[in-house]
C-alpha cells in the first residue's frame, strides 16, 4: 500500500503555531509585490473563498481583515526536513514530492507498525507530537488514488481506499478530479458523456489516444486501476527543476539568459547536494498569454556543474523563435546517476570541455556559500550588472540612500576567519577591494562593484559571519579602480 501525506495549510499552520496571535484567524502567507499570489491560506481564510494562487488583492477583497504574513522559506524548509525525517522512521521508501507532501511505500512495514490505517495514525501522531502540525493522509494501492484520498478528509484526516473498494471508487470519481484533466479536455468529455473516471472504460483506448493524446491512454489505465509509478526515493527520483515567474514579462534575450544562468545554478546546486550527475536538461517557458513550451536535450556525457547545465539550457533556448513575451522560465535536469557510481572519470569531462573540473571547484565554493547564506547570496559574475558610473552623491551612513557603485565599509568584527570569509564572498559577488586589520584591532574592508552587490556584501558583513559585529559603516563615492578586479587580504 502507498500513503500520500499532505501537510494541512502548511506555511500558514507553521506561522499560526509560532505566533499565538495568529491562531484562529484568517491569515495568508504571501509576498508583497504587485503580482503576489497567496501561497497558503489558513483554514479560517479558506472560509472566505481564499485559496492558494489567488492574487493577494482578491484575497483582501474577499476578506478585508485577512492578515498577510510574509513567508519564511528557510523556516518552512527546516520544518519540512524534520517532517520527512519523522516519516522516514516508518519506512525507507519515502518520496518527497513538494515541501509539504510525500508518498510512502509501506510494504514490509506492517509487522512493525500494524495495518496501513494504524500506521498512518502513528505517523500523524508522531508529527503532531514533535512539531504541533497536522497532516492528512490518503492510503491506496496506487499512487494516483493515495493522492486523491489525502484530499478527501482535510484537515487532519485519514482516508483509506482498499483494493476491493478501488473499483467502485473509480466508477464514481468525477473526471474533473483527475490530475491533468484541464478545461479543454473537460469540454470534450462532456460531449462524450464522460462524467466519472469509470465512464472512460466505455471507450476504446485507441479512440481515447486519438482524442486526448498521451493523457487518453493514461486515463484508460487509471480507469482500470493501473498506475505503475513507483515510490521513488532520492536516488531514483526523476528530475530536479527550478522555475521563476518574472516580476514583469520580458522579451530581452540577455535578461532571459541571465535568469537561465541563475536557475541553472540553483538546479546544479540541488543536483550536487544529492551527489548525483545527470545527462538530460530541460527548459520551460511560459509566455505572457499563459501558453507554455518545454524543450529537452539528452546529452552524451554526465554532468553536474552549473555551467554545463547552463550551456545546455542556452542551446535549447537559442533554438526557440521568440514571438511573445516571457512570463516564466524554468530549468530542469533528469536521467540521474549516483555521482559515486563506478563511472570513468573521463565521462565527467566532455570532449573540449577542459574547464569542467575548474567549474566543479567553483561550484563547490558557491555551494558552500549558498548553504550558509541562501541562494540569493551568490550569482556568477556574468549575472551581475556591469560596473556603472557613479550616478549620484551618496549620503554617508544611510544604506537606503546609497546611489553609487563605490562604497567603503569599515567594520569592527571579532574572529580571525572573517577576512578569508569576506574575501570568498566578495569574489563570488564580483567585487573588487580589500579587507585588512587595523591597528586598533578592528577590521576594515572596502568593496567596489555594482551597487546591489555592494549592498549585499555590507548586509553580509553585518549579519553573515556568526561572530561579526559591524559598528561603523561609511559609504562614499570613490573613483572606479580601473585596473583592479581583485579582492585582496592586506596585511
Ligand atoms: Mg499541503
Amino acid at each position: 500500500m502507498i500513503l500520500h501525506i499532505d501537510m494541512d495549510a502548511f506555511f500558514a499552520a507553521v506561522e499560526q503555531r509560532d505566533n499565538p496571535t495568529l491562531r484562529n484567524k484568517p491569515i495568508i502567507v504571501a509576498g508583497n509585490s504587485k503580482r503576489s499570489v497567496v501561497s497558503t491560506a489558513s483554514y479560517e481564510a479558506r472560509q472566505f473563498g481564499i485559496h492558494s494562487a489567488m492574487p493577494v488583492f482578491q484575497a483582501k477583497q474577499n476578506c478585508p481583515q485577512v492578515i498577510i504574513v510574509p513567508g519564511d522559506r528557510h523556516k518552512y524548509a527546516a520544518e519540512s526536513k524534520k517532517i520527512m525525517g519523522i516519516i522516514s522512521n516508518f519506512s525507507p521508501l519515502v518520496e518527497q514530492v513538494s515541501i509539504d507532501e510525500a508518498y510512502v511505500d509501506i510494504k514490509g512495514c506492517e509487522k512493525l507498525f500494524g495495518p496501513p490505517a494504524s500506521m498512518a495514525h502513528k505517523i500523524k501522531t508522531a508529527i503532531f507530537t514533535e512539531l504541533s502540525l497536522t497532516c492528512s493522509i490518503g492510503i491506496a494501492p496506487i499512487k494516483f488514488l493515495a493522492k486523491i484520498a489525502s484530499d478527501m478528509d482535510k484537515p487532519n484526516g485519514i482516508t483509506l481506499i482498499s483494493r476491493h473498494k478501488m473499483d467502485p471508487f473509480i466508477q464514481g470519481l468525477p473526471i474533473a478530479k483527475v490530475p491533468g484533466v484541464g478545461k479543454q479536455a473537460l469540454k470534450l468529455m462532456a460531449v462524450l458523456q464522460i462524467k466519472t473516471l469509470g465512464d472512460i472504460r466505455k471507450y476504446d483506448q485507441n479512440l481515447l489516444t486519438t482524442k486526448f493524446g498521451k493523457m487518453g491512454s493514461r486515463l484508460h489505465e487509471l480507469s482500470l486501476g493501473i498506475d505503475n509509478r513507483q515510490v521513488e526515493t532520492d536516488y531514483t527520483r526523476k528530475s530536479i527543476s527550478s522555475e521563476t515567474t518574472l516580476s514583469q514579462d520580458i522579451f530581452d534575450p540577455m535578461t532571459a539568459k541571465k535568469i537561465l544562468l541563475a536557475l541553472s545554478q540553483r538546479v546544479g546546486h540541488d543536483l550536487r547536494k544529492k551527489k548525483m550527475i545527470c545527462c538530460n536538461v530541460t527548459i520551460k517557458i511560459k509566455f505572457s498569454d499563459f501558453t507554455q513550451i518545454t524543450r529537452s536535450k539528452k546529452i552524451d556525457t554526465w554532468i553536474c556543474s552549473s555551467s554545463a547545465i547552463f550551456k545546455q539550457a542556452i542551446c535549447l533556448y537559442e533554438k526557440i523563435v521568440l514571438k511573445k513575451k516571457i512570463r516564466l522560465l524554468g530549468v530542469g535536469v533528469s536521467h540521474f546517476m549516483d555521482k559515486n557510481a563506478p563511472v570513468q572519470m573521463e565521462l565527467l569531462c566532455a570532449p573540449g570541455e577542459k574547464t569542467t573540473k575548474r567549474w566543479e571547484s567553483v561550484d563547490m565554493a558557491v555551494d558552500s556559500i549558498m548553504e550558509k547564506f541562501g541562494s540569493d547570496m551568490v550569482k556568477k559574475a556574468s549575472l551581475n550588472k556591469p560596473k556603472q558610473k557613479i550616478i549620484a552623491q551618496p549620503k554617508v551612513g544611510k544604506m537606503s540612500e546609497i546611489a553609487c557603485t563605490n562604497v567603503t565599509i569599515k567594520g569592527r568584527v571579532q574572529g580571525v576567519f572573517f577576512r578569508a570569509e569576506t574575501q570568498k564572498v566578495a569574489i563570488l559577488l564580483n567585487l573588487a577591494g580589500y579587507v585588512k586589520n587595523r591597528s586598533d584591532g578592528s577590521v576594515e574592508a572596502q568593496f567596489q562593484g555594482n551597487e546591489e552587490a555592494v549592498k549585499k556584501m555590507i548586509g553580509w558583513c553585518r549579519t553573515g559571519p556568526p561572530a561579526s559585529r559591524v559598528d561603523h559603516v561609511l559609504t562614499e563615492s570613490t573613483p572606479i579602480l580601473s585596473n583592479s578586479d581583485t579582492f585582496d587580504i592586506l596585511y
